[in-house]
């Protein structure tokens, strides 16, 4: 149910169509006038009218102050439209030349727009205040005019108590109706402006108050005039004046209820909205643009904590990603670590266990030849004797690097077997290749100057090279064997004089 199917709202659409947007509005503290009906009923049983000529009076007079305070309103709010003149006060201007109807147009600049929302906020205070002051001559005028013409205090005081009901009552339903008549222009301005994220929370929340405290006058004044009523000379009797305290209280009641219902309704709705859109997009404009003027701060509460869960749940998903790249970076790092040898970078004894295996049983099973050299540094005692253990260190780096220049780093891979001694993998390759790789390693080693601080060193490697070919007998493959014949030939490259490579095949 929205507000804008109402009666009301059609009537003022059609009149702000016609003449302005505030103009209307000030229709609407005329139709509050009818609230002030009843009080009129208290005046006419109360007061002791000596011919009706005297009731007529107070009525005319009455009547016509109505009308001049309603033309003063009217041409205060913009009257003057009708016949193309501005007369209007400074602020309201504004707001009729923007609006069409009930409608605000998408093309308003921002800071207009705040400021007609801001106007929008504040005019049923200020049509309930005009209606305040304007209508006040009418209590005290007529009052006046009671008492010269009829010379009785008492008769003036009754006038002056009805004049106070209907004043009363007027002006409460010149608010809440013009609160009415406004809450579509209002919510449509505060969703242009959420639309483009410049709507800014404003203290709303007094007005469910307001309707209470309306509820409570409406209540103590039916009773007034109830009483009044019921001891009346005109109507005196109980049944009379327990229908119309009655009749009039259920009125105010149900206007009432409906009021408070219907906004609760919709901003429950609205809420509800707003919830589920962030839920579905994550980054909801704030629909509670449009959400009624009494709960926009509960909206506003509701929405900045819904837009907070939000922010935490993709701040907390953001960490849980980089906790997780952090967690497989570090594993990484940890699997790397596990496998290589820290002083000269190539794979460790672990992954030559690990891997070797594989490697063999791979190549013996699609019958690809593979090789193997072991490699030990001649002498290295000596290199450590003679500079130092950093000195040894430098060297055992640069034979590796020597090593990785020489093999296809693809395929190929070394490992440090133990202290000084490595083992070059070679899939693919045969006994020959394997056997000129290694001379090829050797010729380096032996040409190559290793520097260590201010020293020059020299250095020389035996090498023990094996391997198979699909010709090979598949029982002699495997570890074992070809590390025990690699092993062999290196012995044996030391025995006939170092600085050299030998090979046998399996
Ligand atoms: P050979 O030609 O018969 O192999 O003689 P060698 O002196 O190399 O004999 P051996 O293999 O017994 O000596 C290996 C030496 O390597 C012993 C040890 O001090 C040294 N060594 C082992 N690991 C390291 C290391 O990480 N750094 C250094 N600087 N020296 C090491
Ligand atoms: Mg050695
Ligand atoms: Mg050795």
């Amino acid at each position: 149910m929205r507000l804008s199917d109402d009666g009301i709202t059609k009537l003022f659409d059609l009149l702000a169509r016609k003449v302005c947007f505030t103009f209307a509005v000030c229709f609407f503290s005329i139709m509050g006038a009818i609230a002030a009906v009843p009080a009129a009923v208290l005046i006419w049983v109360t007061v002791p009218y000596e011919t009706p000529f005297s009731f007529y009076r107070d009525v005319v007079l009455c009547t016509t102050l109505i009308i001049i305070a309603a033309a003063v309103h009217y041409f205060l709010y913009g009257l003057g439209r009708l016949w193309g003149k501005r007369w209007e006060l400074g602020d309201l201007c504004l707001l009729n030349d923007h609006v069409e109807g009930s409608r605000m147009s998408n093309d308003i600049p921002t800071a207009t727009l705040r400021e007609i929302s801001l106007l929008l906020e504040k005019l049923p205070g200020k049509n309930f205040r005009m209606a305040m002051l304007l209508s006040m001559p009418v209590v005290i005028i007529g009052t006046v005019q009671n008492y010269v013409f009829s010379g009785k205090s008492f008769d003036a005081l009754y006038f002056l108590r009805g004049g106070i009901i209907a004043w009363i009552t007027y002006i409460i339903f010149t608010y809440i109706i013009t609160e009415l008549s406004t809450s579509n222009l209002r919510r449509k301005t505060r969703l242009i402006l959420a639309d483009r994220e410049a709507w800014e929370g404003t203290q709303h929340s007094t007005t469910l108050m307001i309707k209470f405290i309306f509820i409570i006058i409406l209540m103590v004044t039916s009773m007034i005039i109830t009483h009044g009523i019921s001891t009346s000379s005109v109507i005196h009797s109980t049944i009379k004046a327990v229908i119309f305290f009655s009749v009039l209280n259920l009125v105010v009641g149900v206007f009432m209820c409906i009021l408070v219902f219907v906004s609760i309704l919709i901003t429950l709705g609205e809420i509800e909205a707003t919830a589920t859109q962030l839920g579905d997009e994550q980054r909801a404009r704030f629909i509670s643009g449009s959400i009624d003027r009494e709960f926009v701060n509960t909206a506003t509460g509701l929405y900045r904590a819904a837009h907070k869960i939000i922010k935490y749940r993709d701040d907390l998903h953001n960490l849980n990603l980089n906790l997780e790249q952090k967690v497989k970076e570090r594993t990484e790092q940890i699997e790397l670590l596990s496998r290589t040898d820290p002083l000269t970078g190539c794979f460790n004894r672990g992954y030559l266990i690990e891997n070797l295996p594989q490697e063999i049983k791979k190549a013996a099973r699609y019958k690809r030849c593979f090789s193997l050299i072991i490699c030990d540094l001649d002498h290295f005692k000596k290199v450590n004797d003679t500079y130092g253990h950093q000195g040894g260190d430098q060297v055992l780096k640069e034979f590796v690097q020597c090593i990785r220049g020489a093999f296809r780093g693809d395929v190929d891979w070394v490992a440090r077997y133990g202290g000084e001694e490595f083992v070059i993998a070679l899939p693919e390759t045969d006994v020959d290749g394997a056997r000129a790789l290694a001379e090829r390693i050797r010729q380096v080693i032996a040409r190559r100057t290793i520097v260590a601080g201010a020293r020059e060193i020299h250095i020389t490697v035996s090498f023990g090279v094996t391997g198979f070919d699909a010709a090979t007998i598949p029982e002699r493959i495997s570890v074992e064997n070809l590390i025990r014949e690699a092993d062999r030939c290196l012995y044996r490259a030391k025995n006939e004089g170092r600085n050299r490579v030998v090979i046998c095949r399996l």
